[in-house]
């Protein structure tokens, strides 16, 4: 069963996800012809509609002090994140990160609400304008999935969940650095990083650390 994707032959989508995610874990900028490959890549998830414009990309580092990809949400200035191997063979593979990944998606136009009727985008801890991301502040988003299995444990359909999100999320902006701090703070034992230079160097190590894992992987 071959798999061909981005002109390429593939003899499994497993060995098209390998090459793909080493090809952009190595990688700090995008170039164009990178950026029409992510294009195809995400038009082949079977959760987007094949006609969704994906106007922008970027490499950026999350909460985890890991690089990521992301893409920029139509009309917006917001980028959101998205994995390789779930544009190729589908969804994660635990049935948590599945309800994670479905619950995103499905309250992504409450989301896209909250920037619309809240057009002046500024870090609300450090007043930057750059790199705004909008948070979730108390509950955490992981927080109201918890809460939400456990009230509506009989029905945990979509459209329960963001009736239960509207109801109880409170939204904020915060540029990328504060909510990387947030995160970091929220979390009792965590190593609190504050400089910009120990981020990079973090970043750099962990995916160092990624790629000789992907590598132990493969081989
Ligand atoms: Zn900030």
């Amino acid at each position: 069963m071959k798999f061909e994707i981005c002109n390429q032959i593939f003899p499994t989508k497993e060995s098209a996800t390998k090459y793909f995610m080493e090809y952009f874990h190595t990688k700090t900028s995008l170039t164009s012809s990178d950026k029409d490959m992510l294009r195809e890549l995400l038009r082949n998830r079977n959760d987007f509609d094949k006609q969704t414009n994906f106007e922008d990309f970027q490499i950026a580092i999350n909460q985890y002090n890991t690089t990521e990809l992301q893409y920029r949400l139509e009309n917006t200035d917001i980028f959101v994140p998205f994995s390789i191997k779930r544009c190729i063979v589908g969804h994660g593979k635990t049935d948590k990160a599945r309800q994670a990944n479905d619950f995103r998606q499905a309250v992504s136009e409450q989301i896209l609400d909250y920037i619309k009727s809240h057009p002046d985008k500024i870090c609300c801890l450090c007043k930057s304008t750059s790199y705004i991301q909008v948070d979730h502040f108390k509950p955490a988003f992981e927080t109201i999935i918890q809460n939400f299995n456990l009230i509506h444990s009989s029905d945990l359909s979509i459209e329960k969940f963001q009736a239960y999100h509207k109801a109880t999320c409170s939204l904020r902006y915060l540029c990328q650095n504060c909510n990387i701090k947030a995160y970091h703070s929220s979390k009792p034992g965590r190593k609190k990083i504050f400089s910009e230079e120990e981020y990079k160097a973090r970043n750099i190590e962990n995916s160092k650390k990624r790629f000789s894992l992907l590598r132990q992987k493969i081989n």
